[in-house]
């Protein structure tokens, strides 16, 4: 059971101990930071319920576990939030159906859900609808609402007696990233289970394991993904090997060349006219090597060394003491703040790297 889970040990003993006692609640609202494991939980939940193998569960091989696969499973229902579009009706059906598929098969990379998306009114019917006939295949029947934080008093209220008393073995499972912006009525209708974000250690694990990646790539996504393995895999299918040698020889520009080439180095960066996401997401590259070099220093076991450090000029890493590393954290840190306040790229970029590269000077 939840062979597919990465971390989380206390949730699973609490639902393995469920299952064994027969006491896993009709209502489940599952809260916690992104990428950390809800919508995941929320499919092996749903695929356990429905499962007809008398043994290990879910057994993948029995027709329910197959139909669950394919979305096709009458007895279980798959919601999230969307928009009201005006796209052609079918089309629309066709798009959340392949989402639903995808969901499903790799819960950990959730689509980014459309600004203003909710979960309607018409959802809800659906579920009230389907609920009063009979199970299908006789076993359990699952219900699953993801971004319930997305519910209205409207379709809230709609919900509420669903929530209060299901059908008999019917399970509702909702998710949420934003426990706070979640109907009081609801919550209070559910059994509360809440998620942390993974380890460092959980995620370079998973990364090497299960995404093949490599231990020095998995050392530096993990840093970036600050515990959110949705995040981890965004990283890891963006161009990831192109971005990160663009960091490191970034940094090394900083530490070990000439004023002028940084200059003409950052002037090479623009002509490029890079997106602010981009210019973004390559500092945090830089500040994620940043703070490896800081936590090597201060390991007992820094002689081994750090995988992801590896690639990285010898010298430029004996000029990062931790008071550097320090200050240029505060510093880009800073002007990644100022990004997001709609400033003039160019100039304030230009500023940056120069600053950088005078605190290096003074080492
Ligand atoms: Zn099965």
């Amino acid at each position: 059971m939840f062979a597919n889970i990465i971390g989380q040990d206390k949730i699973k003993k609490y639902f393995l101990r469920a299952f064994e006692s027969g006491t896993v609640p009709h209502s489940i609202l599952l809260q916690g930071p992104p990428g950390t494991g809800k919508t995941a939980f929320s499919i092996d939940l749903a695929k356990i319920l429905t499962c007809h193998n008398n043994g290990v569960k879910p057994c993948g091989e029995c027709v329910s576990c197959r139909k669950f696969l394919k979305m096709e499973h009458p007895d279980v229902q798959l919601f999230f939030p969307v928009t009201g579009t005006n796209l052609d009706k079918e089309k629309k059906a066709e798009e959340i159906q392949n989402m639903r598929i995808s969901i499903v098969n790799n819960p950990y990379l959730v689509p980014e859900t459309e600004k203003n998306a909710t979960l309607s009114i018409e959802m809800v019917r659906m579920i009230k609808q389907s609920l009063r006939l009979q199970s299908y295949q006789g076993k359990g029947r699952v219900v699953i609402l993801l971004g319930c934080d997305t519910l209205n008093h409207e379709t809230g209220n709609a919900l509420l007696k669903v929530l209060e008393e299901p059908p008999d073995k019917t399970t509702l499972i909702l998710t949420t990233s934003s426990l706070e912006n979640v109907l009081p009525t609801i919550k209070s209708r559910c059994r509360l289970i809440s998620t942390s974000f993974l380890t460092e250690e959980q995620v370079v694990n998973s990364l090497i394991e299960n995404e093949k990646v490599s231990e020095a790539n998995a050392e530096y996504i993990a840093k970036l993904s600050g515990g959110n393995y949705s995040l981890a895999l965004d990283t890891l299918s963006d161009d990831f090997p192109g971005r990160k040698e663009f960091a490191i020889k970034l940094l090394e520009t900083i530490l070990l060349r000439k004023k002028i080439d940084n200059i003409e180095y950052i002037e090479g960066w623009l002509r490029d006219k890079p997106k602010i996401s981009e210019v973004k997401g390559n500092l945090d590259l830089l500040i994620a090597i940043l703070k490896m070099k800081y936590e090597e220093q201060d390991s007992q076991d820094s002689d081994t060394g750090t995988p992801g450090l590896e690639e990285i000029n010898e010298k430029a890493l004996a000029k990062l003491t931790p008071d550097l590393v320090e200050n240029m954290v505060i510093e880009i840190e800073k002007f990644i703040d100022l990004l997001n306040k709609n400033v003039y790229l160019n100039l304030i970029l230009m500023n940056l790297i120069l600053r950088l590269r005078k605190l290096s000077q003074y080492e």
